[in-house]
Formats: structure tokens, sequence, C-alpha cells
């Protein structure tokens, strides 16, 4: 792909890259879809490599380890999953801290994104330090480890605000019952909470994913699901400028939002700018947005997809494109998919 071009996505033949410095050399099984690329595909995000035209696509990624060196930590068929952000080169206070994900000058670079090569590819290498290793039962679910990281990088930092004083929340609403949708919802399971989703859609397979976590799904207006919760937590994952505001009025008192949906620009909508600030504050209320993750929500990622029933994990894989046909991937037509995943291999797991 060529960023910023609309139009110029295409499968091509590429040198097989060669593990440099201790990198693993991984069979690329699976790659993941989401909104991010859909954009870079529509020519609206993503950077190239410096001196370079194009961009090889892909940040949700499975793997096969081919070729690991000795005391990497990792053996030849291991599945993994590569982490997709970089330190930037100064580095930052947080980069330099390995918390690359919260990078204050924005020089971080991203796999599949931002100026570094993706996933996307037959073959790849990865330093160790930034690979995570996924369980082998999880099969082709493991593709949904670095959305987890999203979610579980989500979930502490709820809990690190949360306990700026007393905190045991019960009720958690999610908006949005796509892929980070749901596996917030699943760790919210995990975490051992009451776990409510909204999404408009009142068919097809996401109100049945809810409803086997045992999680309630919703698919009436916001303002009466949050009526009907009255949630201490929000894990919002739509990035929809109307939910994204109800939302933030609508928790429980000391309640945390915690935005992770990317929106467009240009949407303006009208708030109540006094009531929203003056229920805040009444209320010791947060809002706390969070993009990407570091090594351990990769790993805390890995151990909750390994927790989880993996035939649930499997349904939400709802779609595998063969590789030939990748750039159908980034333009399907809204429906009933959930996570779209293009096979790099004719053998998946
Ligand atoms: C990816 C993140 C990335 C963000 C912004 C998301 O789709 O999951 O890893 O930081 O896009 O580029």
């Amino acid at each position: 792909m060529e960023p910023g071009r609309q139009g110029t996505v295409r499968v091509e033949g590429l040198p097989d890259p060669e593990p440099r410095d201790g990198e693993l050399l991984v069979q690329g099984l699976a790659l993941g879809v989401c909104g991010t690329d859909k954009e870079i595909v529509r020519g609206e995000y993503g950077w190239a490599p410096p001196g370079r035209d194009r961009l090889v696509l892909g940040h949700e990624s499975l793997g096969r380890v081919l070729e690991a060196p000795q005391g990497s930590g990792f053996s030849a068929g291991d599945l993994v999953a590569g982490v997709v952000r970089r330190p930037d080169p100064e580095p930052c206070g947080a980069c330099a801290h390995a918390e690359w994900d919260m990078c204050r000058n924005g020089r971080y670079t991203e796999r599949g994104i931002k100026e570094v090569d993706g996933y996307g590819s037959e073959r790849w290498t990865v330093p160790p330090a930034y690979a995570v290793r996924v369980a082998d039962h999880l099969g082709l679910a493991g593709v949904l480890t670095e959305p987890t990281s999203v979610v579980a990088k989500a979930w502490e930092q709820v809990q690190r605000v949360g306990e700026r004083a007393w905190f045991a929340p019960e009720r958690v609403l999610v908006t949005g019952a796509g892929p980070i949708g749901l596996l917030a919802a699943m760790i919210g399971v995990q975490r051992g909470l009451e776990v409510h989703v909204l999404d408009r859609v009142t068919d097809g397979p996401k109100p049945g994913l809810v409803e086997q976590l045992g999680a309630t799904y919703h698919s009436e207006p916001i303002d009466k699901a949050l009526d009907a919760v009255n949630p201490d937590v929000v894990i919002e994952g739509t990035g929809v400028p109307d939910l994204v505001f109800d939302a933030i009025a609508g928790t429980s008192s000391y309640g945390i939002v915690c935005l992770t949906g990317v929106s467009s620009r240009g949407r303006t909508v009208q708030v109540d700018g006094g009531g929203l600030n003056r229920e805040l504050v009444l209320e010791n209320d947060a809002i706390v947005g969070s993009v990407n993750a570091n090594l351990r929500h990769y790993r805390a990622a890995a151990d909750a997809l390994a927790a989880a029933d993996p035939d649930w994990l499997r349904g939400l894989v709802t779609t595998r494109i063969p590789l030939d046909d990748a750039p159908s991937a980034f333009d399907r037509p809204p429906g009933d998919e959930v996570k779209v995943v293009i096979a790099l291999t004719d053998d998946l797991p």
C-alpha cells in the first residue's frame, strides 16, 4: 500500500526477510484487519518507511516461529504474535521506560501503520523482545492477541484510575460489539464484573456471542441502557461522538469512562458543556483515552485469551480471506462480520 493514496493496495512479491541481531524468523499464518487498516487503505492514515513509497500492511499478527536463536526464549514451532509499536529514537521518558505505548513526542513507529513494514507477509522477522507466545490450543484465535492487548491496557488504565480512592466496581457497560468491545467484555467477565454490551444490531452473531459470555446484550438507545445499568465503568469502543458524550454523562458516581474508539475528525455534536462539567466534578468522574499496548499488556492479553473458551474465541473470527484476495478484506460492506482475517497460508491452525 502507498500510504496517502487510495487504490494502491495489492499483493506483490518481495524478497524474503533476513533475520538480524537475534531476531526470530516467522512464518506468517494470519493477519487480522481492523478499522485502522481500512483507514490506511482509504489513503487517510499511515506512513511509509523513510525513503520509500510503499508500506507492508498489517499489525494484528499470528505466526509460527521457523528459526529462533538460542537463548531467545522461543523455539521453532511456537505460535507468536508481534508487538506493533517501537520506541521513538530519542527516546522520550516514557519510551526510555519501555512504555512506548505512552510515547510523549509522537516519534514512535508502528509496524504496518507508521514507518515500519507490517506483518502482512508470508515470512516476517521480529526481535524476541517484541514477540509474545500464543497458546497452541488457540490456533487461529491467536490472531486476536493484538486487539486483546489494546483492551488489556484499557482495563489496566481503568484499574489504575480507579485506585486513586476506594474502588470496587460492579457493573461495566461496553459500547460496540465489534472485536474490541467483545474482547473488552470478555476481560470484564474474567474480572468478575456484571458486563453489559451495547450495539445497534439485533441479529447476526453479536447478541449470541455476548450471551455466551454470560453478559447482557443491549440494543436500545444508549440513554436507556445507561439508566438500566448505571455503570461504574464504561469501555467505549465505537468512537461515535454522540455515544461518547452520552457515556460520559451517564456513569454512576466515581464513574470511569475509558475511550478506545478512534473517530474521524469533523463530526460535531451539541453538548451541554456546563451540565457535563458539573456532573464530572460533582461525581468525581474520570475520562481516560487509551491506545496501543506495551509488552505487559500483550502478556496480559495472551493470558486472557489462554483462559477464555477457545470455541467462543473462534466464533469471533467470522471471515477468512485468502491471500490472493487480500485487497478485498479492506472494503467489505458492513454486515454480520466480527473479525476478518487474511489467511497467509493454506494451512491455518
Ligand atoms: C492499533 C494500535 C495503534 C493505533 C494507532 C490501532 O488500530 O491497534 O496498535 O497504536 O491503531 O495507530
